[in-house]
């Protein structure tokens, strides 16, 4: 897809809300093409200070490991540093953050600070986007998840594969399987959502910020649902 030419304007914020394994990701690289202002996703994030072995890399990777949620004052402060750069001056997207109500109403405190580059003093309106997906469709899509791990394409086995069987259709790198993106991780990770991202729904929808999508459609429908809706939002 073409990155529009208009890239002063604004864009979102957009949050990206669902199960492991609804799409956020796939969609966010989508609307990075398009509108060009950064995909912000707490999970690779936390994967990078694993793999560097960071203070806060050490303390995820068990937890990371055991499917459990990273304990919120550590995703914040991570988030507020990287939401301060300058990339992130004229929008961004989050993926996979917030995913505890006590990450909500951190990230509503962070926001009403926040202006955008050129904006005055025009407050954030975010956009939530909430990804359906059934459950034994997440248990699919995750269990056939893989990876580039040159340049972060996602891929499925079943849904999305690459035309050469294990290799990144742009680079041509081996591509790579999450570690907790094993059958017994994956159902633990399914119900940390269940008890602790899920109620997200709710709150967004009661401050009427909620857009939900059919995350049950093949890829392309669904990009075609999340841009239909962002467009109707821009500010
Ligand atoms: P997915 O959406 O496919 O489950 P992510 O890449 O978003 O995967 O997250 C991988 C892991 O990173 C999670 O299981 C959790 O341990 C940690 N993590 C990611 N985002 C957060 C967050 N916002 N709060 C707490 N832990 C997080
Ligand atoms: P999330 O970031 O929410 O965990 P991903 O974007 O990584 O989810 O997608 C999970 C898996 O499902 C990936 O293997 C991806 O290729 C695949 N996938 C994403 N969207 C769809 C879709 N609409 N239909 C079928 N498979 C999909």
């Amino acid at each position: 897809m073409k990155v529009q030419a208009a890239v002063n304007k604004t864009v979102g914020p957009i949050i990206l809300l669902g199960a492991p394994g609804a799409g956020k990701g796939t969609q966010a690289k989508l609307i990075v093409e398009r509108y060009g202002v950064p995909q912000i996703s707490t999970g690779d994030l936390l994967r990078d200070h694993v793999s560097r072995g960071t203070e806060l890399g050490k303390q995820a990777k068990a937890i990371m490991d055991a499917g459990k949620l990273v304990p919120d004052d550590l995703v914040n402060d991570m988030v507020a540093e990287r939401l301060s750069r300058p990339d992130a001056a004229r929008g961004f997207i989050l993926d996979g953050y917030p995913r505890t109500l006590a990450q909500a109403q951190w990230l509503d405190l962070y926001l009403a600070d926040k202006v955008f580059e050129n904006q005055g003093e025009r407050k954030l309106h975010p956009v939530v986007i909430d990804i359906a997906v059934e459950y034994n469709q997440l248990l699919r899509r995750l269990t056939g998840r893989r990876s580039c791990p040159t340049c972060g394409r996602i891929y499925n086995v079943y849904f999305q594969p690459p035309r050469v069987a294990d290799l990144c259709d742009v680079d041509g790198a081996k591509l790579v399987t999450r570690r907790d993106d094993c059958e017994e991780v994956i159902s633990e990770r399914l119900r940390a959502y269940q008890r602790q991202t899920l109620p997200l729904v709710d709150f967004y929808r009661a401050k009427g910020q909620l857009l939900e999508i059919n995350g049950d459609q093949d890829a392309s429908a669904v990009s075609r649902d999340v841009l239909k809706v962002i467009d109707g939002h821009r500010l």
